[in-house]
């Protein structure tokens, strides 16, 4: 097999992320199609046979395959181009510069996820080049909307196009970044994320002038629900994923430490770990999240003059679900918190997913991170947010979020995704792209390859 020169590639690598963050994909309104065309151009310079797909004017979803010799089903590698909004002003440099300083790559959409996007493309390239001959197809698709939930990106695609992007297993955001907790670093890969239930909540009451008060007004009993909701504790589910992820972690650490971790799935204990244990709010809050299904009052509204008691008075609720969990079972424990008095309307609902760990593919992403970072430990992640795997997977797909990055000590990877001056490290774009692109031809490649 030919030789890849590394420094070269990591340069074109830096190249095609600079130019796709100097591309404005802000969601919305998107305008995905330019990013379509920019990897395109690319693609069919080194004669891959790509097409676009416009879900509407201007979203522009991308999708290629290299051909395996059939003998297992596809790899997919998917992405999203578009990116959220900024405020510029907030910004140390450009947020569609993509301008280098110190290392770092800078622009909006550089780890969210244009920067994944250049590892999966390299990923492609570096397959034709090298002439790997493959057992599976690999397709490669970047598509719009991810921020907007996907509705003209992959969602559009698994509806219309099922075929283009059919596979067994999926690598996507969100995950294979590092954590160091003490002295280890972890790598956290995305096997599972949360569903959805979003709410609508609904007091009726009696209307009235408000200079006589009753005992039956609407804006009192949504308020006092709403506060009971906002500060419930639902009831504590432990998951495949977050047992092994917290055992994961628990195993590196020494002596009491580990106790208290592994306290967090014991239903007598968690949450006295939680509060006295994780002095860090962010853990905390994260933690609680993993192990419990949410409902977030974040809306309120109940229109009205100030002299006028209403006779109706709503709030929104974010609501989301773990593994295992149904709409059901979610709406007995939010009912459990409020109550009878109050309505509560589902306005949209999306199922959680969880994928084993015991797969072929999840072993050569944890042999390969290990290979080349000898002391990582790799776990399984709950993501409490919810991706594009939420559609791929509608097609039977094993979806994981892989996008291997060795975080500078220090970089926090969380703080980056939607935040100010998003940035990635050059060496991590670099890390990113060996990982990944070991990954896929360990997996896809014929043995004796
Ligand atoms: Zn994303």
């Amino acid at each position: 097999m030919e030789t890849i020169h590394w420094d070269a590639v990591t340069e074109e690598a830096v190249r095609h992320l600079q130019s796709l963050l100097q591309i404005d994909t802000t969601n919305p309104p998107g305008n995905e199609r330019a990013a379509a065309e920019f990897l395109a151009d690319i693609l069919t310079a080194e004669g891959f046979e790509v097409t676009i797909l416009e879900s509407a004017p201007g979203r522009g979803n991308l999708i290629t395959r290299l051909k395996g010799d059939g003998s297992e089903p596809p790899l997919l590698l998917y992405s999203h181009t578009d990116v959220v909004p900024v405020e510029a002003e907030r910004w140390r440099y450009p947020p569609f510069g993509g301008e280098i300083h110190d290392g770092y790559i800078y622009g909006r959409g550089a780890v969210d996820m244009k920067g994944i996007v250049a590892m999966q493309l390299m990923t492609m390239l570096l397959l034709k080049r090298t002439a790997t001959p493959l057992r599976r197809d690999v397709i490669f698709a970047a598509t719009a909307d991810e921020e907007m939930a996907g509705v003209y990106g992959m969602g559009w695609l698994v509806d219309n196009h099922p075929e283009l992007i059919r596979a067994e297993y999926a690598l996507s955001e969100f995950g294979g970044f590092s954590v160091t907790l003490g002295t280890r670093r972890f790598y956290l890969c995305q096997t599972a994320e949360k569903g959805l239930c979003w709410l609508r909540l609904r007091a009726q009451g009696r209307p009235g002038h408000a200079s006589v008060p009753h005992d039956r007004n609407a804006v009192v009993r949504l308020a006092e629900a709403v506060a009971r909701l906002g500060r419930a504790k639902l009831p504590l589910h432990v998951t495949p994923t977050v047992r092994e992820f917290v055992h994961g972690i628990a195993e590196a650490q020494e002596g009491e430490g580990r106790e208290a971790l592994l306290g967090l799935l014991d239903p007598q204990r968690s949450d006295a770990v939680l509060e006295r244990v994780l002095s860090d709010s962010w853990l905390r809050y994260n933690f609680y999240a993993m192990l419990h299904n949410t409902a977030t009052p974040t809306g309120l509204r109940a229109e009205s003059k100030t002299n006028v008691i209403p006779s109706t008075a709503e709030a929104i609720v974010d609501g989301r679900t773990l593994p295992g969990q149904t709409q059901e079972s979610f709406l007995q424990e939010v009912r459990a918190v409020i109550g009878d008095e109050v309505e509560v309307e589902v306005t949209l609902a999306a199922r959680p997913l969880e994928f084993p760990t015991d797969t072929p593919l999840f072993r050569t992403m944890r042999r390969t991170l290990q290979q080349h970072d000898p002391d990582a430990v790799v776990v399984p992640m709950l993501l409490t947010g919810a991706t594009d795997a939420k559609h791929v997977a509608r097609l039977g797909t094993v979806c994981y979020g892989f996008s291997p990055m060795r975080l500078p000590p220090g970089e926090d990877f969380m703080a980056r995704v939607h935040g100010h001056d998003e940035r990635l490290a050059i060496e991590t774009l670099a890390f990113g792209v060996r990982v990944l692109f070991d990954t896929v031809r360990a997996f896809c490649g014929r043995k004796e390859a």
